[in-house]
């Protein structure tokens, strides 16, 4: 349409009957006043015409607009289809029978009227979601009804009549249907105040009175005044696609639309400001890319918010094929992107693809509430006046936990929901795909076909589109778990218990680390204490109003009840609380601190732990913890130590449970954590902040070593022996069984005395081996042990018992007489005793090769464990005795022998095939690792003690697969980083507990062949030097935080020596120099190699220059990060640094040479699986 076609259209107005338009000063009070309409004084359309007409951006712009239209009736800018119009009369409600000749349009949204057919804006609008309803009232006429007014129409016949009302209940029906829960749905932006960007009163030219404008999102509204917005009830609205905002003077300005121009006039030059920078952004809005949202609107679902109903939505969560409005947008986001992808519709346009728009249509909202809306109860959905606290519990509940979706059939049987899952997406049902998606189905499940293995290589072949858009964008999606609860809202919503306490105190200025000098009293001041509605506060004096200060209960993250007379009190107790500060207190009065104590404990420990309290805790509060089979997340647990139990209530379990620290196997810092391993597990307890956390090590170290040289007070086994006595019986039956004359040989006495003061020290740490430890010295050890252990084996209340038994001539009497004995002593003394029988049992059953029958073996031991000079036999007797009648005395029955002894026999078939095995149990962590692919099929559940290494773990998977290795065959445990796409093959000796500890959740373990491992030992082999030159090309991850440049790689001259890994920029001076150049010439940079990993593989996405690269971490002791990318030409080359790496990293030694340690329990499974595993270096 031309310029010229625009006049003709407003000549066309002008010229028409009804020259009074709508906006009118008398047109305004249409509704209210009995009063003809006739009236000239239509100011507007003088200024109309001839503004317009020198307007030739926005007749260029409307022309397009037009394009557009099909039929005169549908106003150009129209994005809803007309679904009636047609001419009616209408009667201004207070009785006139005056009737006027309206055009009415009725859409989805509103029902409108205007002067004529050719207007774009109405005299009056009414949103169809504040119809209540229609009524016939005769004569071809009816009433639309609201909740505060009714508008009153005449039809030209009853049929047109009966159609108009039937067209319209229809509307209002289907509207309350869809927002059934949604309260205030009604537009325009009454109640949906996240839309409006201004509003106010502003002075329209030709009017007395100030209309009341609202500009909201891609629209501006007009109303006779704040109580009509209020209401809903307007004149009409401007689609600011086709508006143009100019200054005009001080105080005024003009909308200019093709149509019309609005000559506003605001109260204030500032004011007038703000509304034009609104009405600007409200054109930026309209014109950012409604094309996508038209699309997408044009399914009706898609109009309100998925979540709260707000209209015209444009933001969406792609992978949830959800239209989210910008309010819910902003807690969806905070639910992160493995649960919902934020985009908008206007701004983010390259992600909106022909494909995903289609989805969008298809699936979007309707299908997509149909599964994840199908149970919300009233009660708690949200609607469009919803505040930020409440959308964010409602969309946890029902994207993160899933809680209203609709549960699919299969829900819970995984290899069910997968091969459904393979199935539909064949189809075009993309409503199941969601579901099955939804409720567990692997997106990149193995099909079992290897054409095309996952459902997204299946959707392509069959030509689903939609089906593979909505599967890539749901690639790395969380699936819903009710369980999926965050703690720290948790921990601060609780309230707890009000304890009131007062009294005086002594007290010391407050610190910022440990005490670990004794206080003088003279340093403490005495203060006047209450506690009381969870804030303990002190002051100067009991007088005093205002305190000194104060600690809030919740702040509290640890209290301490120090031992007596740490300090100048003889009871004192110290206080930690969030923000790394220490409050000492004391007082003479024991009995007094206790109290104290215990009130503050009760007020600050949750109250779902509060049975930590009744154990006479030493140390109380709560610490970050990580432990089962979810290492990726840390947890809150609350815990309290009383001398060697650590009693712990964690986050995933609802009972207290106990850590009995003596006999830990493992106890050790390893970074910000402790880590505890106990048989069953490991628990990680985690630094969060730093001076409780060194407080409770401390502890915790303590009560967990050995606190004296009774055999109580040492470290033990899970079975109550002595960790010292284990270790040294475990060393001897594996090493020392066959060794001619144990026991009687006495070792090197300085040996023995080291030996033995790093076991007492802390024996769970000491790894006795073969070579490093001599047979002598450990046997000289465990009889040093004994001799000297403070109240002896036997105890001395009961020693002279023992020997006094062994005298007793009747053979029955004196077994039931040494049983007797047995059952009195305490159960660390009485589990020690049969374990060190049994072992001498076994050392005596191959007297033949060690010389050591049961009278030497007493004669050594008699005195030593009843700790006599040996003048008499009568201790050797006793220990004779219980050797020979070992069966009988300690009851063992038949199973239990033979499983020993099949054990022994293990060994000792080992030791003289000549395998070595040291291993110790350790805690069992359950961990998935694949077998030469991730899926399913591959998958191996293994437990994973802490001293297993990869090798262990590479046999284990391998010997539970029942695969036999082949000679030239390197197997080795890889651990893969998706998101990297890359992986790095562990060293045959590396500890697999930490680095499962370290694992991503896009990380995971698999167990294959390594390739290229037998060219790289004969690199190693051939290569005349050990330190490796040469030219990669080098990328630096600069953008973390995918902020940054993209750096893209770049040539660099690197040297690999056995400490470092050195970067040159200069590669032409280099070149000529070379090799003196490594230290001749300054490297741009350097890196220790031990502060490197390295991986294979670049991510494809950074556009690596060849697929022959590695992905390097650093991280040096400050724990700072790096990470860049190298990229060699050939895989000669690749293969050649990596070899250079692993032979640096691991000081020459890349693969075992000899033939590999064994765990003892696996020897007598399969004894040929070893003997086809000796790969060859
Ligand atoms: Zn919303």
């Amino acid at each position: 349409m031309s310029d010229k076609d625009d006049a003709e259209t407003m000549r066309g107005r002008l010229r028409s009957e009804r020259v009074n338009s709508l906006f009118s000063e008398d047109e305004l009070i249409e509704d209210y006043y009995d009063q003809p309409a006739a009236n000239d004084s239509s100011c507007w359309n003088d200024y109309g015409l001839s503004t317009l007409q020198s307007s030739g951006t926005v007749s260029s712009r409307s022309s397009s607009m037009h394009s557009g239209s099909t039929e005169g009736l549908d106003a150009p800018t129209q994005l809803l289809p007309i679904i009636k119009a047609g001419w009616l009369d209408k009667n201004p409600p207070q009785g006139s029978y005056i009737y006027q000749k309206r055009w009415v349009k009725l859409d989805a949204d509103y029902l409108r009227y205007f002067d004529s057919e050719k207007d774009t804006y109405s005299k009056r609008f009414i949103p169809v979601t504040s119809i209540a309803r229609v009524a016939s009232i005769g004569d071809q006429k009816f009433e639309v009804i609201t909740n505060n007014r009714t508008f009153a129409f005449r039809a030209e016949s009853d049929a047109d009549r009966n159609e108009w009302m039937r067209t319209l209940q229809q509307m209002v029906d289907e509207r309350k249907f869809k927002g059934l829960n949604r309260i205030s749905l009604f537009q325009p932006p009454t109640g949906a105040l996240d839309s409006v960007d201004k509003c106010g009163l502003l002075e329209l030219r030709g009017f007395k009175n100030k209309l009341y404008v609202v500009v909201a999102g891609d629209k501006v509204f007009l109303y006779k005044n704040a109580e009509d917005y209020r209401q809903g009830i307007g004149i009409t609205y401007i689609e600011m696609n086709v508006g143009n905002v100019k200054d005009v003077d001080r105080r005024g300005f003009d909308l200019t639309t093709p149509y019309r121009i609005f000559s506003f006039s605001a109260d204030s030059d500032q004011e007038k400001d703000e509304w034009v920078e609104a009405m600007q952004q409200s054109i930026a809005e309209a014109l950012s890319n409604s094309e996508v949202a038209e699309k997408i609107w044009s399914v009706e679902a898609n109009r309100f918010c998925a979540d709260c109903g707000s209209l015209n939505p444009d933001w969406a969560s792609v992978n949830l094929c959800v239209v989210i409005c910008k309010r819910c947008a902003g807690e969806h986001r905070g639910l992160g992107p493995s649960i919902t992808k934020v985009r908008s519709l206007k701004m983010d346009r390259k992600v909106w693809t022909e494909e995903l728009i289609e989805l969008f249509c298809q699936v979007g909202n309707c299908v997509a509430n149909q599964f994840w809306a199908a149970n919300v109860p009233p009660s708690e959905a949200i609607h469009v006046a919803s505040g930020s606290q409440e959308r964010r519990r409602f969309l946890i509940a029902k994207y993160k936990e899933g809680k209203y979706r609709r549960y699919h059939p299969l829900f819970g049987n995984q290899e069910e929901l997968n091969k459904a899952l393979c199935a539909t997406v064949t189809t075009s049902d993309l409503a199941e795909t969601q579901s099955l998606v939804f409720c567990g189905a692997e997106v990149s499940c193995f099909s079992g076909d290897p054409d095309f293995p996952n459902p997204i290589a299946l959707a392509e072949q069959a030509g689903q589109k939609l089906q593979m858009e909505f599967l890539l964008h749901n690639k790395n999606s969380e699936i819903p778990r009710v369980e999926a609860g965050s703690s720290e809202e948790k921990h601060y919503s609780v309230i707890l218990p009000s304890v009131t306490h007062n009294g005086f105190l002594f007290k010391t200025p407050s610190m910022a680390k440990l005490v670990h000098e004794r206080k003088s009293r003279e340093e403490f001041s005495r203060r006047w204490c209450t506690l009381n509605d969870s804030i303990f506060s002190y002051y100067e004096n009991d007088r005093n109003a205002v305190p000194n200060g104060e600690i809030k209960m919740e702040e509290i993250v640890c209290l301490v009840n120090n031992p007596p007379d740490t300090h100048g009190f003889e009871s004192t107790f110290e206080v930690y609380i969030e923000s790394e500060r220490l409050y000492l207190f004391g007082l003479e009065n024991p009995e007094a601190i206790r109290k104290w104590v215990k009130s503050i404990a009760k007020s600050f420990i949750h109250p779902r732990a509060d049975e930590l309290l009744s154990h006479d805790f030493e140390r109380i509060g709560r610490l970050q913890y990580k432990g089962g089979l979810n290492l990726q997340r840390a947890k809150e647990g609350w815990f309290a130590l009383t001398q060697s139990v650590l009693y712990a209530f964690l986050e995933d379990s609802d009972k207290e449970e106990a850590v009995h620290l003596k006999k830990l196997q493992e106890l050790s810092v390893q970074g910000d954590s402790l880590v505890l391993v106990e048989r069953r597990r490991t628990l990680y307890i985690q630094g969060e902040r730093k001076l409780d956390f060194l407080g409770w090590v401390a502890a915790i170290q303590k009560a967990a070593g050995s606190s004296g040289d009774t055999l109580s007070e040492q470290q033990l086994t899970e079975s109550d022996i002595p960790v010292i006595v284990d270790r040294c019986i475990d060393y001897i039956t594996q090493c020392g069984l066959t060794s001619e004359g144990i026991y009687r040989k006495s070792g090197q006495n300085s040996k023995t005395t080291s030996l033995l003061e790093m076991l007492r020290k802390d024996a769970r740490r000491v790894r006795l081996k073969e070579g490093e430890h001599q047979v002598d010295d450990v046997s000289n050890t465990l009889k040093r042990f004994f001799r000297d252990l403070g109240d002896g084996l036997f105890t001395k209340e009961f020693c002279q018992d023992w020997l006094k038994a062994a005298a007793i001539e009747n053979e029955e009497e004196k077994i039931g007489q040494y049983r007797q004995l047995l059952s009195s002593l305490p159960v660390v003394n009485r589990a020690t005793v049969k374990a060190l029988i049994n072992h001498l049992y076994r050392v005596q059953y191959f007297s033949e090769m060690n010389q050591m029958n049961t009278h030497n073996l007493a004669i050594v031991f008699g005195p030593t464990l009843f700790q006599t000079d040996g003048k008499d036999y009568k201790a050797g007797r006793v220990v004779e005795d219980l050797i020979s009648r070992y069966v009988v005395i300690f009851s063992v029955d038949e199973q239990e022998m033979r499983k020993q002894q099949d054990e022994i026999t293990a060994i000792i078939k080992m030791r003289i095939a000549g395998s070595s095995s040291g291993t110790q149990q350790a805690g069992d962590f359950i961990c998935t690792v694949y077998l030469e692919e991730k899926k399913t099929e591959a998958e191996q559940h293994v437990k994973i003690p802490a001293t297993m290494t990869a090798e262990e773990l590479t046999f284990e998977i391998l010997e539970r697969r029942k695969i036999d290795t082949k000679e030239k065959e390197y197997w080795s445990c890889f651990e893969v980083n998706e998101r990297e796409e890359a992986e790095r093959p562990l060293h045959y000796s590396e500890k697999v507990l930490p680095i499962l500890h370290g694992l991503g959740t896009d990380s995971y373990l698999v167990v294959k062949k390594q390739l290229s491992m037998e060219n790289m030992l004969i690199y190693l082999a051939s290569r005349v030097s050990d330190s490796k030159h040469g030219m990669m090309k080098f990328r630096e991850e600069r953008n973390l935080l995918g902020l940054g440049l993209s750096t893209g790689f770049h040539d660099r001259y690197f040297i690999l020596n056995n400490s470092c890994l050195r970067l040159y920029k200069e590669v032409r001076s280099l070149k000529q120099r070379m090799p003196a150049v490594e230290n001749s010439h300054r490297p741009e940079k350097e890196w220790p190699v031990k502060n490197l990993k390295v991986y294979l593989g670049i991510k494809k996405k950074l556009r690596p220059p060849s697929c022959w690269g590695f992905t390097v971490f650093y991280e040096n002791e400050k724990h700072e990060k790096q990470q860049w990318y190298l990229c060699c030409d050939t895989q000669m080359e690749l293969r050649e640094w990596f070899a250079s790496f692993l032979y640096v990293q691991n000081g020459g030694n890349v693969w075992p040479s000899e033939s590999s340690k064994v765990r003892a329990s696996r020897t007598q499974q399969d004894s040929s699986f070893f003997e086809t595993y000796e790969p060859e270096a």
